[in-house]
């Protein structure tokens, strides 16, 4: 009986199997940053422990980083001492750190992949729940707290429950306007923001196979908010592609062996799920959260739900939603009034997703109510777009063109909404106070409709600004 690719990478990372049952698993990469690291090294510092694989440890500043002047020392005074921090921690520990001026720096998850750390076959954990990014490049990688950051800073090591797999096969063909993100909201949606608990998801299908790995990035970064511990896509050829030539990717002859290894990795063809869902592509529309959680969703030309309607567990919540959206049930998604729109984040801030965005924006503007802003994924990412005059695009369009960062994802910087605004935003969670405010309100979607919705001043069908549809 053949295996998944999440046995093979446990079987290969497992130390040894703890008294409580757990997995005592080898962590191959440990990605930090400022927000969850601090403690974790003040922790290791006063049981006099060093960093056990430093060389193994790479770290990048990402959620509290200035997006509009990112002169030292920070205006913000919190920040400004997190970074010192980081810094202080990385140069004591001998680990290798992507700061502002390494040009290099980003969101931890975009800069891995982009930088060849992330690879096909390894564990990866970062303090980060949108982890589970790098698993669109078939490793198995988890979203860790900071008692965790330091034990793997102290041993290399997580103590981890072993997981379910569930596979997840899309099929079929994308219509014009519908998005990798739209896939994620899809099956959070259908299956429930606890419907991954225990498991880690396996994307496939060939909706899957045929995505760019900015696409599989995206699928995958959102696996948490479906309650799943982990997810990831088999490597195949485009794995390789993307990898290849990248900084810290293996060479030459070398980088065919991995290729050789990476490729057994895979799920075999034989192995069994513990669950398996299908999903046809062909059925799924632009997708807009109404809620304050990732499941709370409509496609874009449909109403919210009525809480009558709704199964007896779900009323509760539905209502909780809808009051703290000021939303009415049965009322249209579409026509929503927006005031800030954000084009940022892990999910949804690479060079392909701000190319989508460019697309929908160049030559119009940005209705006079509505603040704009596009943050880059990583410096990478913004030099590239840069390059290709996205930066003109959005700038004359009315956009804020930032430095890169976390930004309005979270609000650990300026970039935060007020009091009610409506944010349409091209990142992963809606939760309340997410972006800033308390009271403020988030609609997640994709970059593209988060462009049509700066544009219109709106909720949008991006179908109908793109293509008159
Ligand atoms: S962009 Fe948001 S989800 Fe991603 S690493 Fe930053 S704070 Fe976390």
């Amino acid at each position: 009986m053949g295996s998944t690719l999440l046995q093979k990478v446990w079987d290969a990372h497992t130390v040894r199997t703890l008294p409580n049952g757990q997995t005592q698993l080898f962590v191959g990469l440990h990605l930090i940053h400022e927000v969850t690291s601090p403690q974790a090294f003040d922790m290791l510092r006063a049981r006099g422990w060093p960093v056990r694989f430093p060389d193994r440890t790479i770290a990048t500043v990402d959620h509290i980083v200035p997006t509009r002047d990112q002169r030292r020392p920070f205006m913000d005074v919190m920040a400004e001492d997190m970074l010192s921090a980081l810094e202080r921690n990385c140069r004591q520990a001998g680990v290798r750190l992507f700061d502002l001026a390494s040009g290099a720096q980003g969101i931890v998850h975009v800069i891995g992949p982009e930088l060849g750390l992330t690879q096909p076959g390894t564990t990866i954990a970062c303090g980060d729940s949108h982890t589970s990014t790098h698993g669109a490049f078939g490793a198995v990688a988890f979203g860790i707290g900071t008692s965790q950051v330091r034990d793997v800073l102290a041993s290399q090591c997580l103590a981890l429950d072993p997981l379910k797999v569930r596979r997840i096969r899309v099929t079929g063909q994308l219509p014009r306007g519908v998005y990798a993100k739209d896939v994620i909201l899809e099956i959070i949606r259908r299956l429930g923001v606890n419907g991954g608990v225990g498991y880690a998801y396996e994307y496939a299908g060939s909706t899957v196979d045929s995505m760019s790995m900015d696409e599989r990035m995206t699928i995958c970064n959102m696996s948490i908010e479906g309650g799943a511990r982990a997810g990831y896509v088999n490597p195949d050829e485009c794995t390789f592609d993307y990898l290849r030539g990248r900084r810290f990717a293996p060479e030459g002859s070398a980088f065919d062996r991995a290729c050789a290894w990476w490729r057994t990795m895979a799920s075999d063809e034989d192995a069994t799920y513990d669950d398996e869902v299908e999903i046809d592509a062909g059925a799924i529309r632009p997708t807009v959260t109404w809620g304050i959680n990732p499941g709370q969703s409509v496609y874009v030309d449909e109403a919210l739900p009525a809480t009558r309607d709704a199964p007896e567990g779900e009323r509760a919540s539905i209502t909780e939603a809808l009051d703290f959206m000021g939303f009415r049930e049965g009322s249209p998604i579409k026509g929503t009034r927006i005031d800030v729109a954000f084009v940022g984040s892990c999910t949804n801030a690479r060079l392909s997703d701000l190319r989508e965005a460019a697309r929908i924006v160049r030559g119009r503007s940005v209705a006079p109510h509505v603040t704009a802003l596009v943050v880059p994924g990583s410096q990478a990412v913004r030099l590239a777009a840069e390059r290709e005059g996205l930066d003109r695009v959005f700038i004359d369009a009315g956009f804020d063109w930032r430095a890169a960062g976390c930004s309005m994802c979270l609000a650990m910087n300026q970039d935060r909404l007020e009091g009610r605004q409506i944010c349409a935003s091209s990142s992963n969670r809606n939760f309340k106070g997410r972006q800033g405010s308390p009271t403020g309100r988030t609609l997640l979607m994709s970059p593209a409709m988060v462009a049509a919705a700066a544009v219109a001043g709106e909720v949008v069908d991006v179908r109908q600004v793109s293509y008159g549809d």
